[in-house]
């Protein structure tokens, strides 16, 4: 039996090599080049703006956020506006000009 996909047309299989080009297998004896990576910290720590902090693998030693997994709206469940810039503001001022 013949899979069909949603058109009732014949589904390709996976193994499908219509116009396939082999890839050259890239085989390096160091799996990083030398000297044009930068330096990467396993234990960077990160500061968010809610005063909360934690380490993650970076490339910076000390990262600052505005938002985290601790304050997001996402994660507490409570509705907030995070205003960056003022744009809440200039919105409000925008649709205030419509009603006019
Ligand atoms: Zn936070």
């Amino acid at each position: 039996m013949v899979a069909r996909s949603a058109t009732g047309e014949p589904r390709r299989s996976a193994g499908a090599t219509y116009g396939a080009v082999k890839q050259p297998v890239l085989k390096l004896n160091s799996p990083m080049k030398a000297a044009i990576h930068p330096e990467y910290y396993h234990d960077a720590v990160v500061t968010c703006s809610c005063g909360n902090t934690f380490t993650t693998g970076s490339t910076m030693q000390t990262l600052h956020t505005e938002v985290c997994s601790v304050c997001h709206p996402f994660f507490t469940g409570q509705q907030r506006i995070i205003d960056t810039g003022g744009q809440v503001e200039r919105f409000r001022r925008r649709a205030q000009r419509a009603q006019q």
